[in-house]
């Protein structure tokens, strides 16, 4: 079969080369062949790429993104362990936009990073948006968005043809009353809703994506993750009162929403992105396999597998949809369909071979043979995950996820974050 396409990962949220390889190793031997950085440190990025690209490192091909959002984005410490150094917004790789800003310059700065798509992050109005996605398409550089970049909704996303729209949860924005996000445009509120998740705005959404052939990259595994280790912190005995995270609503009369927060959100728990990945296959809209969630330090396999047995056995998608999403739709979120994806004369020669059949189960997945990446071979056999040894700090990925989780958030189950590291 073609090889697998991760969609959603960070790896160099703080530059750490030995703990990148870690996890690049865990998945090309899992039969990732490529994959897709969704904002990070360039340059170590651009330094792996390298290493991937010549076949100096046992690693699948990387991609990575540039990173545009409003000014109000950049408090986040993520974008310091991001730009370490420099200072966030202002270095190529993730920049400060608004309605003044050369958009043919910033975009075109963007792609001398080799960055080969540009990801719309947070803060960006829809008008804005729009005008971002027309400049990227000119240069040529696909648009990779979140799904509801605050203040511009889902909607607003989807109208403007960027390639992929990430975090599937986001949906749940486009539900959001009106007069609820227009309170937040004036200021007076920034916090989690809770909303009909069966509005028909939503479906009018997946709708517009199925018409452009937006790929949804529905980032399941994210849900989980957090929900886990929220259960983890929950079980060390904290006060309800201190570890509620919805309870954040801000009354016109309370006090001014916190300048780091993005417009209002709309709650949507990880079974709920499973129903709303459900409805956007059922409309048609094809979805990606990103997990924007590392595997745990000991795991065998990445993080990847997991997204795919949850597309699998909770949404209900048949093996082949789920290795066409995989495959195929991986490679059209990247805006890469000549080049990867499915197994034709002229592409690469990506591929997984496999002791058993993969249509017949997801476990499946897991009889790795061998993997080939552009020609070159890798036996599942003589994989060693054996992490290096790090120098100076501990090892592990730090998540630069989902926007539901930006603030308060200690990095991730097993290691270092940014935020402890630079705040
Ligand atoms: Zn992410």
């Amino acid at each position: 079969m073609p090889g697998l396409i991760e969609s959603h990962t960070h790896l160099a949220t703080s530059a750490d080369r030995a703990a990148a390889e870690f996890e690049l190793n865990r998945f090309i031997y899992g039969g990732v062949t490529t994959v897709r950085d969704m904002a990070g440190d360039v340059r170590a990025l651009a330094e792996l790429q390298r290493a991937a690209l010549i076949g100096e490192i046992p690693v699948p091909d990387i991609h990575y993104a540039a990173l545009l959002a409003g000014e109000s984005f950049f408090v986040d410490p993520r974008t310091r362990a991001s730009s370490m150094g420099e200072v966030p917004g202002r270095v190529p790789w993730l920049r400060i936009v608004g309605p003044d800003t050369d958009l043919a310059q910033t975009i075109a700065i963007a792609r001398g990073t080799w960055a080969t798509g540009v990801k719309t992050y947070a803060s960006i109005e829809g008008l804005l948006l729009a005008r971002i996605a027309a400049e990227a398409r000119r240069q040529g550089i696909p648009v990779w968005s979140h799904t509801h970049v605050g203040p511009a909704l889902p909607m607003d996303v989807a109208t403007t043809g960027v390639t992929s729209m990430s975090h599937v949860c986001s949906l749940a924005s486009a539900a959001i009353p009106d007069e609820v996000v227009a309170e937040a445009l004036a200021g007076r509120r920034s916090a989690m809703v809770e909303v009909d998740l069966k509005d028909p705005r939503i479906d009018a959404v997946l709708e517009e994506m199925k018409r452009r052939g937006t790929v949804l990259d529905a980032t399941l595994k994210v849900g989980f993750f957090r929900e886990e280790r929220m259960a983890a912190q929950d079980s060390l005995a904290t006060p309800p009162a201190q570890r509620n995270v919805q309870s954040d609503v801000q009354t016109p009369d309370g006090p001014p929403p916190d300048p780091r927060r993005r417009g209002v959100r709309a709650a949507c728990s990880a079974e709920e992105g499973v129903t709303l990945t459900r409805r956007a296959f059922e409309a048609g809209v094809l979805i990606s396999t990103g997990t924007d969630a590392p595997a745990g330090r000991a795991a065998e396999w990445p993080a990847l597998h997991d997204e795919l047995a949850f597309l699998h056995e909770r949404v209900g998608m048949p093996m082949e949809e789920v290795i066409r999403a995989a495959t195929r739709n991986g490679a059209l979120a990247l805006g890469l369909e000549a080049d990867i994806g499915t197994i034709e004369e002229g592409k690469y020669a990506n591929l997984v071979f496999l002791r058993e059949n993969p249509t017949a189960g997801v476990g499946n997945l897991e009889s790795v043979h061998f993997i080939l990446k552009r020609g070159r071979r890798f036996n599942r056999n003589e994989s060693s995950l054996e992490p290096r040894p790090v120098a100076g700090r501990r090892a592990g990925t730090t998540c630069f996820a989902a926007d539901a989780h930006l603030q308060g958030d200690g990095g991730t189950a097993e290691g270092s974050s940014a935020q402890g590291a630079f705040s």
